[in-house]
């Protein structure tokens, strides 16, 4: 019998559904070993069907490609052989087109963001050298001038993938590219712009983001950076949205081995002595329940302190231009938030404050009066019919008001964070910006709640973005253009987010929720019981057989299981405007300075916030369509799913006006360790990201558009004389050129269709012709 195969050679083995890499070991006497390259061994009869089962591999996969556009092989198999190739040489940057994927290496790649190397890329067009963020943040800057529009970089991939790295390095390029711009002279005169942008990492950090069992850094609110270039390239300013909050419980509640807000473990690890006893009563983080029921309190890779002295010492936060009261309101305030965690309740005809010390230590520091504090926290009152009516509140729900007092009180602190930091980076916008969306990636944990519904949601919208560029606009594109094109199947999440969004015919699950917070008497039973008679048909809704309280949704990235339990109670809008009004009165009891250790502070912090930054927060958001519907006071402390679809709407509106530029960043592991690549993991997110249908699309289709004139104009070519002088000029690229441009040559107003390497090489041969 005939030899199929010879040691050594590359082949790609087919089991299951999986094509695996892999090298023939042995062949002899009719029986053929494989040994793949993940580890596996099988061995096969050499007949007709091990024939089908064992493809050849294409020398693009065995060499491995820095674009996968250019791989022949076509399966889910020959993309994560690629990456895995290129992770184990520490090269974690691969292009698909212009399109970049970016695997987490968790450990620090030396040399690989230095100056040097921002100068190199500053020089080199994309696809050029190898693949690297910075030369997709060059293409993005560049894109500015060529072709005169907004652009942006929409950066996706799970919780812990690596999207919120990537947008700082794309900020430190850019910013590196705004002072090139500069004449020498007058550089140290507006580098406090990209400076400002740089240092409010840290800060939105600190504030922003929390130990999860995902990303010991992980961003719990979705964060919109538009930075404004000048003709000349010079950053002039930038705007932070932080336009899809995250619900703020974490303040008030921790999953086991997660943390809280990392800003309050820095205040116990970084104040000194004199500060955190004497002025704020704070002791170790064991002592505060808000910070102690995960048991969790540290991470050896998380360093307190020095958060705290990137974050909250005067010489880090002056650069944001907060003054050294401001600090001290941020430290009050926050270490009042910690000590209101400890205000516990005893029954006695209705809920009385038990701990006394933590409630006069919080109405210390919030500058609250403190029996009307104990008031508010006990009883709920309410004006009915002119009258002042007040229901003293069960333990239960004095521990809720307590924890919805917390939670606003934290959000409205971040709010104005983000508006000092707005104020401190605002500028002209007369030219062109970039805008880098980074938010928080998909979540699956064993219980999922509200927020892991409006995250996934998210998540899933901006899936929706990225297919509707890459695959359905673009094919829709070559049909009207008559070009001859096979289409491509990608996965379309427009079904799944019909469920959660949809208000016509059945009400979406989005819309459901809403209805029921609206009825009094609904309760979480009620609204489950709604969600599956309404849904249980969809194919994308999931009810479980046994467990009461859950419902599960088929995301595009995976099946999710919510508990239904307190969803509802957190959609309602019902921040309760007697604690409210309390906390708007603040100022008259704080407002007389008083001394504490020896500082004399002003206490109508929490006034300030609760009465100015509302009116000020408007000037954050986006431009939305949707503006009448702009959530209510009260409602701007919860995350309503209302306010979450605008937001989220609005950014949509946003970016559908700039060119978009794609980052996939993907986890090789969900241990957070380095040089481990989980197949099963990665081939999961090439999946559910239609990495395999990208590849496709960009390989065989034509994604970079001009108008006729300008790609004549900008080549410098006459188009009577287009084809002859491409062919002189410009040679070897020209030869696909030409005989796609002789379809579109005859008739005015007709775009010019390339693919993305091409025009890579025309680019760079303009460049040079114009050097001679
Ligand atoms: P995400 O924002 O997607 O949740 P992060 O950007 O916070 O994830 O990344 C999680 C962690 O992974 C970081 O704290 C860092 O330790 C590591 N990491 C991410 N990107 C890189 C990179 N390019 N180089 C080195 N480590 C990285
Ligand atoms: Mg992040």
């Amino acid at each position: 019998m005939d030899n199929f195969f010879t040691e050594g050679d590359r082949v790609w083995l087919r089991e299951e559904d999986q094509f695996l890499p892999g090298s023939v070991s042995s062949c002899s006497g009719g029986v053929v070993v494989f040994a793949t390259d993940y580890g596996q061994v099988y061995t096969y009869k050499q007949n007709a069907l091990t024939r089908q089962k064992v493809q050849p591999m294409h020398h693009s996969s065995v060499r491995g490609v820095e674009d996968m556009a250019t791989l022949e092989d076509l399966h889910d198999g020959a993309i994560m052989h690629n990456l895995y190739q290129r992770y184990q040489q520490r090269q974690i940057y691969t292009y698909i087109g212009s399109i970049l994927a970016a695997v987490n290496p968790y450990q620090p790649l030396p040399g690989l963001y230095d100056r040097p190397t921002i100068e190199l890329y500053s020089r080199h067009h994309l696809g050029e050298i190898s693949p690297h963020i910075f030369a997709v943040a060059n293409d993005c800057y560049r894109s500015l001038w060529r072709r005169q529009q907004n652009q942006c970089v929409l950066i996706s991939g799970e919780s812990g993938a690596g999207k919120t790295e990537s947008t700082k390095l794309i900020l430190r390029f850019l910013s590196a590219m705004s002072q090139h711009s500069l004449e020498v002279s007058c550089r140290d005169k507006t580098s406090h712009v990209e400076e400002a942008l740089l240092e409010s990492s840290p800060i939105m950090e600190a504030f922003g983001n929390a130990k999860t069992v995902y990303n010991n850094n992980s961003s719990r609110f979705g964060k919109f950076v538009q930075l404004h270039f000048n003709q000349k390239g010079n950053i002039q300013g930038g705007r932070i949205v932080d336009c899809i909050l995250s619900n703020s419980n974490r303040v008030v509640r921790q999953n086991p081995g997660e943390r809280n807000y990392h800003i309050f473990y820095a205040i116990l690890a970084g104040a000194n002595n004199q500060q955190r006893a004497e002025a704020f009563g704070l002791t170790r983080p064991e002592s505060y329940h808000y910070l102690r029921q995960s048991s969790c309190t540290e991470d050896k890779t998380i360093n307190d302190s020095s958060t705290f002295q990137d974050v909250l010492v005067p010489s880090a936060m002056q650069t944001m231009q907060f003054t050294e009261e401001n600090i001290r309101e941020v430290l009050r305030l926050l270490a009042g938030i910690l000590h209101a965690g400890n205000i516990e309740f005893m029954t006695a005809g209705g809920a009385q404050v038990a701990s006394k010390s933590a409630l006069s230590w919080t109405s210390e520091l919030l500058g609250l009066n403190s029996e009307q504090l104990a008031e508010v926290l006990t009883h709920r009152s309410m004006i009915l019919r002119g009258e002042e009516i007040s229901t003293p509140l069960t333990v239960e729900q004095a521990v809720d008001s307590r924890d919805s007092m917390a939670m606003a009180l934290y959000s409205q602190c971040f709010n104005w964070i983000i508006h000092k930091l707005n104020h401190r980076i605002r500028g002209k916008e007369d030219f062109k910006s970039i805008s880098i969306l980074d938010i928080f990636g998909f979540e699956n944990f064993e219980v999922n709640r509200f927020e892991q519904f409006n995250i996934n949601y998210a998540n899933e919208k901006l899936q929706e973005y990225f297919n509707k560029h890459i695959f359905s606009l673009e094919q829709l594109e070559y049909n009207k253009e008559g070009l001859v094109w096979v289409d491509i199947n990608w996965m379309d999440n427009a079904e799944c987010l019909d469920l959660i969004e949809k208000v016509s015919n059945k009400l979406g699950l989005l819309a459901l929720m809403n209805e029921e917070s609206h009825f009094p008497k609904a309760t979480d039973d009620t609204l489950l019981e709604k969600l599956h008679s309404q849904h249980s048909k969809n194919p994308f809704y999931v009810k479980p057989r046994v467990a009461v309280h859950l419902f599960g949704v088929r995301h595009y990235a995976g099946e999710v299981v919510y508990d239904v339990r307190g969803m509802l109670e957190k959609n309602r809008d019902t921040f309760r405007d007697d604690i409210l009004n309390m906390l708007r009165e603040s100022r008259s009891v704080g407002w007389m300075c008083f001394q504490t250790g020896g500082i004399f502070m002003r206490l109508d912090f929490v006034y300030d916030l609760f009465e100015h930054v509302l009116s000020r927060n408007k000037q954050d958001t986006l431009k939305s369509s949707t503006k009448h519907r702009r959530p209510t006071v009260s409602s701007q402390f919860k995350i309503s799913t209302t306010y979450l679809q605008d937001s989220l709407h609005s950014l949509m509106a946003t970016l559908s006006t700039s060119n978009p530029y794609f980052i996939r960043c993907i986890k090789p592991n969900t241990h957070k360790m380095p040089d481990q690549f989980d197949q099963t993991v990665v081939l999961n997110q090439l999946r559910y990201s239609g990495m395999l249908e990208t590849v496709k699309i960009r390989r065989s289709g034509f994604p970079v558009r001009r108008s006729f004139q300008d790609f004549c104009s900008r080549l410098n070519l006459a188009s009577c004389v287009l084809q002859i002088q491409l062919h002189g000029a410009i040679q070897s690229p020209c030869r696909r050129l030409r005989v796609f441009m002789s379809i579109h040559v005859v008739q005015d107003g007709l775009q010019v269709f390339l693919r993305e390497s091409l025009e890579q090489r025309l680019e760079k041969q303009r460049k040079q012709y114009r050097r001679l």
